[in-house]
């Protein structure tokens, strides 16, 4: 006989952008076998389907100016489940460790003694360019790939960001409200205004939408996108006009690739 066991696991699960499609074979059969689930803005109402009737289905998301449930709030809420459920699935946009606060959430079980998984998923930083036909590497055009977060790309980090973009692709999530601000600090940190750049809009959704341009033109160009959207900047970036693949006219079970994103959901990026 197993051990009587106080507490659940929580399973902290990148549940992939855009396509339901893309969450892991793993992180589907938790869902599945989920008593709980404590889910993000940017997860697809269809893989909440997946789970059992009977589990307690939570949102933890914010809306745009307002805050449906402090981080700290979060946190306590899955140590309290854990004390109620065998299996607690808390499922977050893309992959749990890249900009998800997955790795708070994950200290703080491990504080309370409380066991956990870490079912990665696929981050938006790569899918988004995968989608528009974007390699973020790629031979003799970029080494290696950098990710950073455009909600705090302050003028005094951006000499970093140009060093990181002449050496790698730079890829920017949740920057598209500060796409205009991000473009200046490239060129002002002597980046060539002649840097392909393109903007995945909602990637791997009916609504996806690529914009391609280059440091100079692509605000401009930008500017009627959608969030969410992933920002790419480097000579890898101009490989889309060639490779684009996603057809959203001709999107098998299109049903399925209707952006969870709805209007009030979507200002992750502002
Ligand atoms: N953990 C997530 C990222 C959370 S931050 C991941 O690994 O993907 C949220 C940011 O991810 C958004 O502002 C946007 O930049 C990006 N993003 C999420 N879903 C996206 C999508 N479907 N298309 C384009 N970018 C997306």
């Amino acid at each position: 006989m197993r051990p009587h066991k106080r507490t659940g696991t929580v399973y902290l699960v990148g549940a992939g952008p855009g396509d339901p499609e893309l969450i892991t074979v793993r992180g589907l059969n938790a869902i599945r076998t989920a008593d709980a689930l404590v889910y993000d803005r940017l997860v697809h109402p269809a893989l909440l389907d997946e789970a059992p009737a009977r589990a307690e289905r939570i949102y933890a998301g914010k809306a745009p100016g307002s805050v449906a449930m402090e981080q700290a709030d979060i946190e306590r809420l899955l140590v309290h489940l854990a004390h109620r459920h065998e299996r607690v699935v808390r499922l977050k946009g893309g992959d749990p460790f890249v900009f998800g606060r997955g790795g708070e959430e994950a200290l703080t079980l491990r504080e309370a003694g409380i066991a956990f998984e870490i079912v990665p998923g696929i981050s938006s930083s790569i899918a988004a360019p995968a989608y528009a036909g974007i390699p973020v590497t790629h031979r003799e055009r970029a080494r290696g790939f950098t990710v950073v977060t455009g909600h705090t790309c302050r003028p005094d980090e951006m000499p970093d960001w140009a060093a990181l973009a002449r050496a790698t692709t730079l890829i920017v999530l949740m920057g598209l409200g500060r796409l205009r601000e991000i473009a200046g600090g490239l060129l002002a940190n002597g980046l060539s205004a002649e840097t392909p750049v393109a903007v995945i809009s909602r990637a791997a959704t009916a609504q996806q939408e690529t914009v391609g341009g280059t440091l100079a033109t692509i605000a401009e160009r930008a500017a009627h996108l959608a969030s969410p959207a992933t920002i790419v900047i480097g000579e890898v970036a101009a490989i889309h006009e060639r490779l684009a693949w996603y057809d959203t006219s001709d999107t098998a079970g299109i049903e399925r690739m209707r952006a969870p994103f709805s209007d009030h959901l979507v200002a992750l990026s502002a």
